[in-house]
């Protein structure tokens, strides 16, 4: 194995670009980016105290450390669940790995020791590591890898591997991944067996081994495995190419489809090869498809992935609220992708979309508690709707599920959230999320953010020690923040919404920067052509998007029979409400009780438009934010507000 230097080791982030990677901006040093207050600094909390811990639990009852176990020969019997069972144990593992790289955990660590050791005992002699295939599928390799998973849950044991030694400094899950990294490198490839995984992950994976050990070969496999989908690899399996991402080559594809995790997986994966290789033809592949999928097949809150049938992409303004898909994981490869593009194109656009994501399309899978959570994120959910599917949201959120992805996956999304809020760069320092906490520029330059964010929209930036020389802060601007204006040294500047306020000096420790994101209450309507919310209102404030939630509504109105007027909407009155889901800002406005809408047939003659005098009955309704609902008792709730 070729192996060169690489920046991994300092870098405590889930993507570190080696030095000579074509990339705009770069992840901070180790704990150089902390979340240490706020919003998200809650959500962390319940992470690491409820959801690691349950979850090591849940490894244990679901069976998937016991299939470990048994693929050792440490017992007998047969394997459980579905075929990528591994994968969850390595998703918690790298969430253990990053939580003990934000605040040390001596029981944390135990645990990481103990399951390395299990999953050590399982992988054979020559690398191979499947628990579910070495026991049930008899020992055969690499027979059905449009199905079996092998790569994917390699991926996750290499992803996880990196997060154990750039958070914990542990190298026993890394020598696990190297082995089978080096096991993939024999077998894999041009004139050896020329084969992909269906569910893609190991190719980001791959690039970030490369990134943490400089073993040229892993992201040489990485590229070879982008480059093999849409060649026909699948109709070979006689399967149908579209859901796999394989009916087009990546470099050719103009949009995402097919099964929505493996799209933006695949393409996130792209966006590393595309960074180490200096690939620019491949990064613009990857911009086309992002627009295409933003502009035509994003849901409101972020969420991708539109149809239950297959976990798909639908079709272009296939955006319907009621029987949305929207999985939890989807928006978190979404954020991944995102996170890429952002890192090598230093385009606001990107980190816009990771926080409309991360608030209204990751967080509601999991509860407040961070116990329980949500597979499928649909953004209605009607009166009267009775539970089907394991994953309907008509059951409320679950602790578990038999095809669990979803709940490790938050876990290590929450653990390694510190890293996507700041980046450097030649010119200065970037924040791209905004959370009280602190980050730490190159030339020892420090800064100390302070903020209510999202409820409050004023973001101080105080530089506690100046680094040397000039450098540029920037401060991203979303694109919805109109009226946007920011303080610098007591001088007032304008910022730009849908760009970076920029801010170029040499610092003194005690400057403040304040940036004020006006946060109006923002009625927002679809593009015509999503048929399913035509003459609907959605309502946003800040990043959040909003809904209306059985519990806060009147007695006797259902949340389906809401009825709103824009400019009513525009009147809405925002209370924080400390005591409400851990502390909310409701917004609160005149609605219409809909006229006999339950009364009529299900077809009638079209009315003309009503006047307002048809719809006489004002009703005050509250609006929460998305993520927090179904944290109370579950009922009817709606994104999308039909207009009276
Ligand atoms: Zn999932």
């Amino acid at each position: 194995m070729t192996t060169t230097p690489t920046a991994g080791a300092a870098i405590n982030a889930p993507a570190a670009p080696t030095p000579g990677a074509a990339v705009a901006l770069r992840p901070v040093p180790t704990g150089a980016a902390r979340i240490t207050g706020g919003f998200w600094s809650a959500r962390q909390a319940a992470n690491r105290r409820q959801a690691l811990r349950t979850g090591y639990e849940k490894l244990e009852s679901a069976g998937n450390l016991r299939n470990l176990r048994i693929a050792a020969g440490q017992e007998t019997g047969e394997v459980r669940g579905p075929i990528f069972m591994d994968s969850d144990v390595y998703k918690w593992l790298e969430a253990a790995g990053w939580e003990h790289g934000r605040e040390a955990d001596a029981e944390l660590l135990g645990w990481i020791r103990e399951v390395t050791a299990t999953v050590a005992a399982a992988q054979a002699a020559d690398g191979y590591l499947d628990s579910v295939q070495q026991v049930r599928g008899g020992g055969e390799r690499y027979t059905d890898l449009p199905w079996s998973h092998e790569h994917y849950c390699a991926g996750h044991l290499f992803q996880a591997a990196v997060a154990v030694v750039r958070g914990a400094g542990d190298t026993g899950l890394l020598d696990v991944a190297v082995k089978l990294a080096d096991h993939l490198v024999a077998t894999f490839g041009p004139g050896k067996v020329e084969d992909v995984d269906g569910h893609p992950v190991v190719e980001m994976a791959l690039v970030e081994l490369y990134r943490e050990t400089g073993t040229r070969e892993y992201l040489d496999l990485a590229r070879w495995f982008v480059d093999a989908r849409g060649h026909g690899i699948t109709e070979r399996h006689g399967k149908q190419p579209t859901y796999f991402s394989d009916r087009v080559p990546v470099r050719e594809q103009t949009t995402v489809e097919g099964h929505s995790v493996r799209a933006v997986y695949l393409t996130a994966g792209a966006a590393d090869v595309a960074a180490e290789t200096g690939d620019a033809e491949l990064l613009a592949a990857l911009v086309r498809q992002w627009e295409g999928m933003v502009s035509t097949k994003t849901y409101v809150t972020g969420g991708i992935g539109a149809r239950w049938d297959m976990e798909q992409f639908g079709d272009h303004h296939e955006l319907g609220p009621d029987r949305a898909y929207a999985e939890t994981c989807a928006a978190i490869g979404s954020v991944q992708w995102s996170w890429r593009m952002l890192l090598a194109t230093g385009e606001s656009r990107y980190a816009d979309l990771v926080e409309r994501t991360l608030y209204n399309a990751f967080l509601p899978g999991v509860s407040l508690r961070g116990t329980e959570y949500f597979y499928v994120n649909a953004l209605q959910l009607r009166d009267g709707a009775h539970p089907d599917e394991e994953r309907s949201v008509a059951h409320g959120r679950r602790p578990w599920f038999d095809c669990a992805c979803c709940p490790p996956n938050i876990m290590r999304t929450l653990s390694s959230l510190d890293a996507y809020v700041a980046t450097t760069s030649a010119d200065g320092v970037q924040l791209h999320q905004y959370a009280t906490g602190t980050v730490r520029g190159a030339d020892g330059a420090e800064l100390a953010v302070t903020t209510d964010y999202p409820w409050d929209g004023t973001v101080r930036v105080e530089v506690t020690a100046p680094g040397t020389g000039e450098w540029e802060l920037a401060l991203r601007v979303p694109a919805w923040a109109t009226g946007a204006r920011a303080v610098v040294a007591g001088r007032p500047v304008d910022a730009e919404p849908g760009d970076y306020l920029r801010v170029r000096r040499a610092w003194s420790a005690g400057d403040v920067v304040e940036l004020v994101l006006p946060l109006e209450v923002r009625p927002v309507e679809a593009d015509p052509r999503v048929d399913a919310v035509r003459g609907c209102v959605a309502l946003e404030r800040g990043p959040l998007v909003y809904c209306v939630e059985q519990p806060d509504l009147p007695e006797g109105l259902v949340a389906d029979d809401v009825r709103v007027h824009v400019a009513e909407l525009r009147t809405a009155r925002a209370e924080h409400r400390a005591d409400l889901l851990e502390g909310v800002t409701t917004l609160t406005f005149p609605a219409r009780r809909a006229a006999a809408a339950a009364t009529g047939p299900l077809y009638r003659p079209a009315s003309d438009d009503p006047a307002p005098a048809s719809l006489p009955e004002v009703v005050e309704v509250t609006a929460v934010p998305y993520y927090a609902w179904a944290n109370r008792e579950l009922g009817p709730l709606r994104v999308w507000l039909p207009r009276a």
